[in-house]
């Protein structure tokens, strides 16, 4: 393979160093809230957001005012925006049927799927209100039909954001809470003195949230590992610098830490984003987080051919990927390792991000190697069940049950069998 880096971002040494760090910070943090509750939440957000309520949680009063302060406009991009998650997640919903089949006469075996019942979403908000956040985890957890929906975003300019308490409720969530960051997730998990504990948490968040979620997992649920955004750009000569640059300083502006590569098979394009990268940070009014993303996660690989660069990308598995070739759907075919792909020039990430109706809950630092992103069925479980329907077939399956337990010296196990075939098939089996 001849890849080329013409720009790289930081080693994986320093990355893992962050990493470390995180995970020091997050596993004392739970470890306060597992003791003092309330008390701890309550010193963590006064320390992270400077924000102690005399209560976190929203009542319906404050809800519907701050709904109100809204223009009719922001209501009704917010309602528009809801409708195309809606309409995507009832379509998944119904493509998920339960199922009953008879695999040998008289064997029925079937799955269900059943909710979970109550969830924490979690709504990020630090840096920017993310409004999308909520459609994306609450509106998808009340189309599986979760009967506890609990929603937790930090508050904004040390206030709650009154557009995303309004996508929240218009959402469907059932308890709203002003609280964010680890203190928000380990709250919900735990559970504390005023906040009962959930059975899952899902949404994304910044480095400390998403590894708090993964630190909780286990004690319960969770969607995804969803952290810092990514974005990837593939492209070739059929398309130009601006719309590469735009599409990458777009996701980089999430944050400090949101790597955004370009992959390439054009030399003269992968210079010309370069310095198209260059240009837009001087007129954009984000470039401070933009360019620091840039600095330091920005790359741009060079490849010989288009296999090259499905290889490099399935790789790197980035958690949005913006197609321009003039292969779309050969990517759309080969492409095994991602969080959501945009094909073709007018299909741009922020679209996903925001309104199309696609989940933009999405996996990141390669977590697209084993999940998908968050949508209907990440709430739904799937149950088993069985049941034999005729003496001859409790006889038949009774007998090889009993060999194959046997066989692993499980005697108990087999005289459950053994018992079923003397009664139902009256054939006589020592005990
Ligand atoms: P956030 O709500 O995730 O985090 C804000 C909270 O972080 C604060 O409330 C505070 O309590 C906590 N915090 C801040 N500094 C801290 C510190 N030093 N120690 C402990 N806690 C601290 O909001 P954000 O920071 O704006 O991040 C949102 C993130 O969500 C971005 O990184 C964005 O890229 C990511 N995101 C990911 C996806 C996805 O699907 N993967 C989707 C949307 C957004």
């Amino acid at each position: 393979m001849a890849i080329q880096k013409l720009k790289s971002g930081r080693s994986d040494a320093d990355r893992s160093s962050d990493d470390s760090k995180i995970r020091s910070i997050v596993e004392a943090t739970l470890a306060d809230i597992e003791t003092r509750r309330d008390a701890a939440v309550r010193d963590y957000a006064q320390k992270f957001d400077n924000y102690t309520p005399d209560s976190f949680r929203l009542s319906q009063a404050e809800i519907d005012a701050l709904i109100a302060t809204l223009p009719d406009r922001d209501i009704e991009d917010i309602r528009f925006a809801q409708e195309q998650v809606r309409n995507f997640a009832k379509a998944q919903r119904d493509s998920m049927q339960d199922i009953e089949v008879e695999t040998l006469p008289g064997i029925v075996l079937g799955h269900r799927h059943i909710p979970v019942q109550s969830v924490g979403c979690y709504v990020p908000g630090g840096k920017f209100p993310m409004v999308a956040a909520a459609h994306m985890s609450v509106l998808t957890a009340a189309v599986a039909g979760v009967p506890r929906i609990v929603a937790m975003t930090p508050p904004f300019g040390g206030k709650p954001n009154a557009a995303v308490v309004a996508a929240m409720h218009m959402a469907g969530a059932h308890e709203i809470y002003i609280l964010g960051g680890i203190q928000a997730v380990g709250a919900m998990a735990i559970g504390t003195e005023t906040i009962a504990p959930v059975d899952m948490l899902v949404g994304p968040g910044n480095a400390f949230v998403a590894e708090a979620k993964r630190q909780l997992f286990g004690r319960v649920g969770i969607d995804l590992f969803a952290g810092p955004t990514e974005t990837m750009v593939i492209a070739d000569d059929t398309v130009d610098a601006e719309l590469c640059a735009t599409d990458l300083l777009g996701q980089a502006e999430h944050g400090y830490d949101s790597p955004a590569v370009l992959v390439t098979n054009s030399r003269k394009l992968a210079e010309a984003t370069l310095a198209e990268v260059d240009r837009l940070l001087t007129i954009l009014p984000t470039a401070e987080t933009a360019g620091a993303s840039w600095r330091d996660y920005g790359e741009v690989i060079l490849c010989d051919s288009y296999e090259e660069m499905l290889e490099v990308a399935n790789e790197i598995a980035s958690e949005h990927v913006q197609v321009m070739t003039d292969r779309d759907d050969w990517f759309l075919d080969n492409m095994t390792a991602y969080g959501a792909l945009f094909l073709g020039p007018r299909t741009n990430v922020a679209n996903g991000d925001k309104v199309i109706g696609t989940n933009h809950t999405l996996p990141t630092k390669r977590a697209g190697r084993y999940t998908g992103g968050l949508w209907v069925g990440k709430f739904l479980k799937t149950h088993s069940y069985q049941r034999i329907t005729s003496d001859e077939a409790a006889a038949d399956m009774g007998a090889y049950c009993s060999r194959l337990c046997q066989l692993e010296g499980f005697v108990g196990h087999a005289e459950q069998a053994n018992i079923r075939v003397r009664r139902y098939g009256k054939r006589n089996v020592p005990y």
